[in-house]
């Protein structure tokens, strides 16, 4: 079959790999001038992801250029004595096998994994879909037999087969915000902030880059424009300008910024996710929510089911409703997970702050069966350590 995916991040370039490998002709289209490259944010990779890795030959790529917060350090506003985590020994400890890399260095190995085999288009974006004819922005209209929306949480694809975004996006309640800071290179793998009720301002330094990561709860929605950033940075100003400590040092420097990220903590709950020749994958379909649901790892073996369930159907239809019929539970149990990991990462009183502060302590010192016997419960970590991968033809 004739196959276009639009978005060249993650999921697109995972899917192309697996569809072209099973010789499928494939194209993808990519509206950024070229493939992001060593910047973005860190995400996780749990052992289905993993197993996927090793499944395209990529593992050791993967584990050579894995980040890894090691250790985590943050205090209360005015605190002295922060609360540590030992990340890398925790997650290593309660998940097993799990893998933290800057995602375009992921995108990155994904795309010359399959590069040789598919077609990749740059600076174009899908104009209108109808049934097997295609229009781009730039280039010239083309046919294809299926379209895969791997375009992120703000999916063109989506909202041309499916309607607007507002339909289907969900507010969780949280905001985010990441900039990147040029005048200091800390020490690689540490994180350190400051958390207060519904607040919080990290700043992460990896081997390159030094980063700040801000995320808040508010009542009610903001008012702002998406490409607006002068006033997504007031708005920043106005939530952190009294936190001090870690949140003043970038306040100051979100002049001089070269890379600034904000949005809303967003999820996305779309009943299905496919419609006549067109499905999606990743954040575009079934987005838990950036930076709060794992959803890296859910791109990926989304991704890895769509091409398998197109391998084991000759007729797409059937491929489509067996695809979202393997991943609707993981799918539904992300959703969940997302909702409580905001909370819990930004307490939203008091009490709960408190809580966060000796329960990071006390973690610390529980012995590896205690902290096992503690994660297994988490429902976020069996989400994403316990799907099932199958095996699928060719
Ligand atoms: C600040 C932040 C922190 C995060 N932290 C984590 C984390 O700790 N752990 C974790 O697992 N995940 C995290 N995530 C989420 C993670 O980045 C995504 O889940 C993952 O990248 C999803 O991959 P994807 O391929 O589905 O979509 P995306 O990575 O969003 O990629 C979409 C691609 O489509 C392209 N595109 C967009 N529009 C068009 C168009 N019109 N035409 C063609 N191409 C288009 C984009 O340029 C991009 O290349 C975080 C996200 C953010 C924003």
């Amino acid at each position: 079959m004739r196959i276009l995916i639009s978005g060249a991040s993650v999921a697109g370039p995972l899917a192309a790999y697996w569809l072209a490998r099973r010789g499928h002709a494939v194209t993808v289209v990519e509206k950024a001038p070229e493939l992001r490259k060593a910047g973005g944010h860190a995400v996780d990779l749990f052992r289905p992801a993993l197993e996927i890795a090793r499944r395209m030959g990529v593992y050791d790529r993967i584990t050579a250029r894995r980040t890894g917060v090691e250790l985590l350090s943050f205090r209360r506003p005015g605190d002295t004595r922060p609360a540590r985590i030992r990340v890398g020994a925790l997650t290593a400890r309660a998940a097993g096998d799990h893998v933290e890399i800057m995602r375009d260095n992921l995108s990155e190995i994904l795309y010359e994994a399959g590069r040789d085999h598919v077609e990749y288009v740059f600076g174009d974006s899908i104009a209108a879909i109808d049934d097997r004819v295609v229009t781009f922005e730039n280039g010239p209209a083309r046919e294809f037999d299926l379209v895969i929306g791997a375009d992120g949480l703000h999916s063109n694809v989506r909202r041309l087969a499916f309607g607007p975004e507002s339909d289907y996006a969900t507010w969780i309640g949280a905001y985010l915000a990441v900039l990147t800071v040029t005048d200091h290179p800390g020490p690689s793998g540490r994180v350190d902030g400051v958390v207060a009720v519904d607040r919080m301002a990290m700043i992460y330094h990896d081997h390159t880059n030094t980063r700040g990561f801000f995320m808040f709860r508010t009542p009610a929605p903001l008012d702002y424009h998406h490409r607006d950033v002068p006033r997504q940075q007031t708005l920043l100003k106005e939530h952190f300008d009294d936190l001090g400590g870690e949140a003043a040092w970038l306040l100051d420097r979100l002049g001089d910024t070269p890379a600034f990220y904000f949005d809303s903590v967003t999820q996305l709950r779309m009943d299905t996710w496919s419609k006549g020749r067109v499905t999606l994958v990743g954040d575009a379909g079934y987005c838990p929510g950036p930076a709060v649901g794992g959803s890296t790892s859910l791109a990926m073996v989304g991704a890895y089911v769509l091409a398998g369930e197109l391998a084991r159907f000759s007729d797409h239809g059937h491929a489509f409703a067996s695809y979202e019929r393997e991943l609707a539970d993981y799918v539904q149990k992300s959703r969940a997970f997302a909702i409580g990991a905001a909370r819990r990462l930004v307490p939203g009183n008091e009490r709960a702050l408190r809580t966060l502060m000796y329960g990071t302590r006390l973690l610390n010192r529980l012995p590896t069966p205690a902290v096992r016997l503690l994660t297994a419960s988490s429902v976020g970590l069996r989400v994403h350590t316990s799907f099932r991968l199958r095996d699928y033809p060719g």
